[in-house]
């Protein structure tokens, strides 16, 4: 099949004509994201492959299906990107990749609770200034710390086995029971008592209206003061505009984020010799008890070998009209 592949890098072409020995859909990579503008390039195409920023909002998805796309292939788990009750209406199909590596993102969860506790950052360059102090380093010991995890699905609840390891008490929220928390001794709780008890709170949740802004300044005001806070989910999950007064207030302690409410018009590019024009977004770098990553929890060889190798199997699946229907988006 014709596949018009949009936000593809160097990484996308790389796994994705890698797997593609198998699969021989013709591939045709774009570098800008999918959005009203740029979905002209779809035309012709049957099948449009995308990424996290793309942009199929109900215009997008109408002007692509009016070229004949009819499959929308996601490289991805989350598809808040994808007006789907627009994609039911104008009858292209929306496929997913539900999981491509749990553990990457969970790990990539840990790396940033590790890094934030022992000031990683700040050693580093210390040493490399061959300033040796330790002062202003001091750390605390994850060893009966409380974690809380909201969202115990694949990610969640690897995280959490990984958290009980290092001999954290472990609480879950969530609207559905995990049995395999269950069998770990994982306590289930409301937000707020998971919110008025963790000294870690890490979100693995979906972006969905219900969660949308679910932390904000009513939800961080029931948080233990200098309490950890890590978004490796979605930006949209976290008020950013309550981030800069709750680090300033010492509320919140440490903040690690892999995802950004407004990153579409920086994450996955070099704007290095550019001003940042999001004032949140420079202020809460200017912290010294902030890390940011650039969305790239995913982003390990496993991963876009799994991805890849999904997502062409699903556009052959639609293919054939035999796709399984845990990867259809609805
Ligand atoms: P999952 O579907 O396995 O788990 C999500 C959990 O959220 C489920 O247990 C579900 O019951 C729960 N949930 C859904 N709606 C809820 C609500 N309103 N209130 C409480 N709980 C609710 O998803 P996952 O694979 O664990 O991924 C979690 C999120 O991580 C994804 O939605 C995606 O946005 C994000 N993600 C980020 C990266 C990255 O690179 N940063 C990579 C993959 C996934």
């Amino acid at each position: 099949m014709r596949v018009a592949v949009f936000s593809s890098k160097s990484y996308d072409k790389q796994f994705l004509n890698e797997a593609n020995k198998k699969y021989v859909h013709d591939l045709v990579y774009f570098e800008p994201h999918l959005n009203s503008i740029t979905g002209k390039l779809a035309a012709d195409f049957p099948a449009v492959c995308v990424f996290v920023n793309d942009f199929l909002d109900r215009q997008t998805i109408k002007s692509l299906s009016i070229q004949g796309v009819k499959l929308i292939a996601l490289r991805c788990a989350g598809f808040n990107n994808v007006d789907l009750p627009a994609a039911k209406e104008f009858g292209l199909t929306v496929v997913r990749v539900p999981a491509y590596s749990p553990h990457g993102v969970a790990e990539h969860a840990v790396t940033l609770i590790l890094a934030l506790n022992r000031r990683i950052c700040r050693a580093y360059n210390r040493i490399h200034d061959g300033n040796f102090s330790i002062d202003g380093l001091l750390g605390f010991e994850l060893y009966g710390k409380t974690f809380g995890v909201m969202g115990t699905g694949k990610i969640g609840f690897i995280l959490a086995r990984i958290m009980q390891g290092f001999g954290c008490r472990i609480l879950a929220y969530d609207v559905r029971i995990n049995p395999e928390c269950q069998a770990l001794g994982i306590e289930y709780v409301s937000k707020e008592k998971l919110y008025a008890q963790s000294d870690i709170i890490s979100l693995h949740l979906p972006l969905l209206k219900e969660t949308y802004h679910m932390i904000n300044p009513d939800t961080l005001a029931q948080m233990k003061n200098g309490v950890m806070l890590i978004n490796t989910s979605r930006g949209g999950l976290i008020d950013s505009s309550c981030l800069v007064e709750g680090l300033k207030s010492g509320k919140i302690g440490y903040l690690g984020l892999d995802v950004y409410e407004e990153e579409e018009s920086m994450f996955f590019e070099d704007l290095s010799g550019q001003v940042i024009q999001d004032d949140i977004f420079a202020r809460l770098l200017s912290f010294p008890n902030v890390i940011i990553t650039g969305h790239q929890a995913f982003f390990t060889n496993t991963a876009l070998e799994n991805i890849a190798d999904t997502t062409l199997g699903n556009i052959t699946a639609f293919q054939n009209n035999c796709l399984s229907i845990e990867n259809i988006v609805k």
